[in-house]
């Protein structure tokens, strides 16, 4: 099977101000006047790390830029349709992209303002025959010890906005610096709501973050290959059937593993751990979904089955509905076995 010409593809976890190509960039600083008299080599020191990036915290500041452009309605609007437009023409048929509305404040726009934004930006996609990509919007609620009003009003939004472009929530930041624990309440009320829940957990942070996030009700784990060190946080994924958001570029990029021959992907199969691929941070990680599974097969033996199998754990992760998860597993079928042939 070659990836290449698959139009099949699905990146649950995806974070929007760390995935904007370069030229979207230079678009929305020319619509603000920020001068950005630099080549495209400068500009990717800006936007992207190194092979051989730090950790984590390097890894941070590469959102400083872009987040500062995407302070205004028209820039969020621009950012998220441009974004679903490209990732359209890259073979994406279905996407979960997040991003955290109180990053996007500064300029004195109300989390609800932003969040509209965003889903008007995705609605002029879905509304465009030209593009047949289906986007869900994840709502990020952000680790912290001062931001508790912030993020409540995340996850009433999360609720307010839920099956109207909406489809979950998600905890991001410094997971090693703020325990999953300290957000049990705030998780408490995005299960009253029935949000579907998300949360970056085991990434910066031990098997127990894992199982901690799974016990405050998220169905997926963002990363989670921390889990792999414990067999009893594995056997609570199994049992509640709850899968990993995996990205192996980024956990390269972080360090959380230190090659990826170490990555765990095929321990979390053999054990049963159902996984998916995932991006991250395009532009960060200078990635592509297609690259993540390149990259993969360099290194594991994805055979056809498998490589199926990891398309059809995404549908069945997905934050939408039963008609829409059918529509794109039809769509897997079709690309894997009838139009793929042809190309
Ligand atoms: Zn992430």
């Amino acid at each position: 099977m070659n990836n290449k010409d698959l139009h099949c593809y699905v990146d649950l976890h995806l974070h929007l101000d760390g995935s904007l190509p370069q030229d979207i960039v230079r678009k929305l600083a020319a619509q603000q006047d920020i001068s950005l008299e630099m080549s495209d080599a400068e500009l990717k020191k800006i936007l992207t790390v190194p092979l051989e990036c730090k950790d984590l915290n390097e890894y941070l500041t590469k959102f400083d830029f872009p987040l500062k452009l995407m302070q205004t309605e028209e820039a969020l609007e621009e950012s998220i349709y441009s974004l679903l437009c490209r990732l359209d023409r890259q073979g994406l048929m279905y996407c979960e992209v997040r991003f955290a509305p109180q990053l996007h404040t500064r300029q004195g726009l109300s989390q609800e303002k932003v969040v509209k934004a965003i889903l008007r930006g995705l609605a002029k996609v879905e509304e465009s025959s030209e593009y047949t990509i289906r986007a869900g919007i994840i709502l990020c609620c952000m680790r912290g010890d001062d931001n508790g009003e912030a993020n409540s009003a995340t996850v009433e939004l999360a609720g307010k906005y839920l099956g109207k472009g909406v489809c979950g929530v998600d905890l991001a930041g410094a997971e090693a610096l703020y325990p999953t624990m300290q957000f049990a309440e705030l998780f408490e009320r995005a299960k009253e709501l029935k949000i579907p829940i998300t949360i970056h957990a085991g990434e910066a942070a031990g098997a127990e973050s894992v199982e901690q996030a799974v016990n405050m009700g998220a169905v997926r784990i963002g990363h989670g290959i921390h889990a792999i060190e414990d067999k009893r946080v594995l056997e609570l994924l199994r049992k509640y059937n709850i899968m990993l958001e995996l990205c192996p570029t980024s956990n390269l990029n972080t360090k959380a593993v230190g090659s990826l021959k170490e990555y765990p992907i095929m321990e979390f199969i053999q054990s049963g751990v159902k996984v998916t691929v995932n991006t991250d941070n395009m532009t960060v990680s200078d990635t592509t979904i297609q690259k993540e599974f390149e990259r993969l097969k360099e290194v594991f033996e994805i055979k056809d089955d498998l490589y199926k199998q990891l398309l059809y754990n995404s549908v069945e992760a997905a934050f939408t509905t039963e008609a829409v998860k059918e529509q794109l597993r039809e769509r897997i079928e079709r690309e894997l076995f009838v139009d793929n042939k042809g190309r």
